[in-house]
């Protein structure tokens, strides 16, 4: 009897309760948040990868393009675009990158998600006159990208802000490290200049005063022409260049015949755009593929 007793008074507290704060809030409809978690939906593997470090386990993260495919040629299907209409928060990084991104911004603006684009005013005019968009590739202005991620999502999502400001300022932190790291070993390089297949590495030369020399142009697919390859042919032979550095080991027909031409040896540098399915496996990220770049930037620079 006392039991039961003690039940009837704690569902009564309970109404009270609901009904107080029913009243003071004078909402019915919880806020989306507080219905699940929030939904972030990403284009390109840096914003992917920066937004998930961001979120933690607060909020979910959806990368658009599929692993594996090559990004400066994606376009989305119309049932995948139908799917991002879900997302509370979408990023994308503008430029050429991700330029089926731009329209449908706007039309996802309209219908209230938040947009981040997160290389507004980060590129610069510097390769053949073509808008470079690979700014991920300079750790300093990455920076500038995770704090434009993280102001949304926090700003989408109050509850949790201060704990997506704290990973914010974690991921920071790494970046500064990683900063660090790439200007400690690559400032007292031996050599300056580089060879790759695609022309992706431009903003990260610039930071630790590099050259990149690129055999194609700012998207893989474009084709060099056989005066081109001449000359560069001849170019690794004076700079006494020995590597030439390809997105992945199976990625370069024509990096191969040059190397084999001008007996340079191949080496990867991951521009980071896209991770196969195995490399999602393997827990590779951001941090540890740039990691990986820098030491065979380093073999390259000083062999
Ligand atoms: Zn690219």
């Amino acid at each position: 009897m006392k039991r039961k007793g003690l039940y009837s008074l704690l569902a009564i507290l309970v109404a009270a309760i609901f009904l107080i704060t029913g009243c003071s809030s004078g909402v019915s409809r919880p806020a989306p948040q507080e219905r699940g978690k929030i939904k972030i939906y990403t284009t390109i593997y840096p914003l992917y990868d920066f937004a998930a470090k961001i979120a933690g386990d607060r909020a979910a993260v959806e990368k658009v393009v599929p692993a594996g495919v090559e990004v400066h040629d994606f376009e989305p299907s119309p049932k995948l675009v139908a799917g991002i209409y879900e997302a509370d928060v979408f990023v994308y990084l503008g430029g050429s990158i991700d330029p089926w991104a731009e329209k449908l911004a706007e039309q996802l603006l309209k219908e209230g998600v938040t947009v981040v684009k997160a290389g507004e005013g980060l590129f610069q005019e510097e390769f053949h006159g073509d808008e470079d968009p690979h700014v991920w590739l300079d750790p300093v202005v990455a920076k500038t990208m995770a704090e434009r991620i993280a102001g949304a999502i926090a700003a989408k999502d109050g509850e949790n802000a201060a704990y997506y400001r704290k990973n914010l300022e974690e991921l920071k932190k790494r970046l500064d490290d990683l900063d660090e790291k790439y200007r400690n070993s690559l400032l007292p390089a031996k050599k300056r200049d580089f060879v790759v297949n695609h022309a992706a590495f431009g903003y990260l030369a610039r930071r630790y005063n590099l050259n990149q020399i690129a055999i194609s142009g700012l998207s893989p697919q474009q084709e060099p022409s056989p005066k081109k390859l001449a000359e560069l042919s001849k170019l690794c032979k004076e700079k006494d260049i020995r590597y030439i550095m390809v997105e992945a080991a199976s990625s370069s027909k024509l990096a191969d015949v040059l190397a084999r031409e001008t007996g340079t040896k191949v080496l990867v540098l991951h521009p980071l755009e896209n991770l196969t399915e195995e490399d999602m496996k393997a827990g590779k990220d951001y941090f540890s593929i740039m990691l990986e770049n820098l030491e065979n930037l380093k073999r390259a620079l000083n062999e």
